[in-house]
C-alpha cells in the first residue's frame, strides 16, 4: 500500500532546523496520524511523503514557500500593555490567542515593558527550512466518515 490521496498515515517523525536542532520529535511519544490529501499537513511534506511505503523511512526538506511561509515583518506589532488584564503574567515565548475575522488567531509575545508588549503573527516556523525525518508505521484507507469530515478519527483524539 502506498500513500496516496485518502489513506489515513501513521508515521514517526523527527523534525530539525538548518541548525540541527531539534525542534519536534514523535519517536518517544505517540506516533503521528493524518489523513492524506486534505491539507492537514504543510504542503512540501505531502507531496514528498506521497508514495511511500509502510515502513519506509525518507527524509523530506522543506522550504518555506511549501512550509509556513516566509517571516513577514509586517505581522510583528506592539500593543499597549493595558489590552492585557493587568496581573497577566507575560513571558517572551508565550503565546497570546486573539478572536479576529479569519479565526482564532495566535500570537508570539517577543518582548514586553510595563506599557507596551510587541506580538509576533508570523508561526514560529516561518522562515526556516524544516528538515523531516520520517518513518511510515503504518498506511489505510480513510472510512467514509474521516473522508466527508477531511480528518482522521481514532482513540479518544476526535477533534472538530
Ligand atoms: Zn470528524
Amino acid at each position: 500500500m502506498n500513500i496516496g490521496p485518502g489513506m489515513v498515515v501513521t508515521m514517526h517523525y523527527e523534525l530539525t532546523d538548518d541548525n540541527n536542532d531539534e525542534l519536534e520529535s514523535t519517536f518517544d511519544a505517540e506516533p503521528f496520524l493524518y489523513l492524506h490529501g486534505h491539507g492537514n499537513i504543510i504542503p512540501g511534506l505531502e507531496q514528498q511523503i506521497e508514495g511511500a511505503t509502510i515502513g519506509q523511512k525518507l527524509h523530506a526538506t522543506v522550504y518555506p514557500a511549501q512550509g509556513y511561509g516566509d517571516r513577514d515583518p509586517q505581522a510583528v506589532f506592539e500593543v499597549s500593555r493595558d489590552q492585557f488584564d493587568a496581573d497577566a503574567e507575560l513571558e517572551i515565548g508565550m503565546m497570546v490567542y486573539q478572536e479576529t475575522d479569519q479565526g482564532t488567531q495566535s500570537f508570539t509575545v517577543t518582548a514586553y515593558d510595563e506599557n507596551h508588549v510587541t506580538l509576533d503573527g508570523n508561526h514560529p516556523y516561518a522562515g526556516h527550512v524544516l528538515h523531516f525525518d520520517i518513518e511510515v508505521l503504518d498506511i489505510r484507507p480513510a472510512t467514509a466518515e474521516e473522508l466527508e469530515h477531511g480528518h482522521v478519527h481514532h482513540g479518544d483524539h476526535h477533534h472538530h
